[in-house]
């Protein structure tokens, strides 16, 4: 399956259906989503590897992995109801690998070390006030459980991601810049629809 077709199959997915701004849930846009598992399957960090989605929510990530022929795939969640979500949406995506979820915090994941090969995360961004640094304890339980990690941040963590990785015994391979559409969800926002910029990483990690 191309790109382009897998990112059809991830268009028209349901969303949070409460979403709770203290887990700062934020849908992966399906085009991103098919984008990031893309390049991680050109990488090989897909087909055939054991895949671990860190803060699954709905599952998009997760779902995405699952079309390009992973050995197996983990949705890991701390939401009870976004779990039951992304069992829907898997539901209608179809994927030809089953994804197997699991309720557990990703900071605390419960995961023997190196026992994946590849997680894929959107993070909490630590946005919220209290929360800074919550990608930090997500990024800690990919440096433990993966060989190589992908995730996504908001913009200008590049010199802290690297950082990061380093202090980890991890090296960011590549990196790039993208566009995050995110429907208007909270109080907070004021506008329908913002466009945010956000920049994904490929770790690998010792
Ligand atoms: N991966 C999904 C959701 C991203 S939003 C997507 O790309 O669409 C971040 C997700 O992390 C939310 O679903 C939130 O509930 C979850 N989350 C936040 N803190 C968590 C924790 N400590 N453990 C597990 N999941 C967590």
């Amino acid at each position: 399956m191309g790109k382009r077709a897998l990112a059809e199959r991830l268009h028209g997915l349901a969303g949070f259906r409460d979403p709770d701004v203290t887990l700062e849930q934020y849908p992966t846009p399906p085009d991103l989503a098919a984008h990031l598992l893309h390049l991680a399957d050109l990488q090989g960090d897909i087909a055939g590897r054991t895949v671990l989605d860190l803060g699954a929510g709905t599952g998009i990530l997760a779902l995405a992995a699952a079309c390009r022929d992973p050995a197996r795939v983990l949705g890991l969640e701390r939401d009870g109801d976004a779990l039951a979500v992304a069992r829907e949406n898997e539901r209608t995506v179809a994927p030809g690998t089953a994804v197997d979820w699991l309720r557990a915090d990703a900071t605390r994941a419960p995961l023997p070390a190196d026992s994946v090969a590849t997680v894929v995360t959107n993070p909490p961004f630590g946005a919220q006030s209290g929360n800074e640094g919550a990608d930090r304890a997500f990024l800690r339980t990919a440096a433990s459980v993966a060989g190589i990690s992908y995730s996504i941040h908001n913009a200008g963590s590049q010199s802290f991601v690297e950082s990061f990785a380093a202090d980890h015994g991890g090296e960011v391979t590549h990196a790039f810049a993208a566009a995050f559409e995110i429907p208007r969800l909270y109080e907070h926002h004021e506008r329908e629809r913002e466009e945010i910029d956000v920049e994904l990483f490929r770790i690998a990690w010792d």
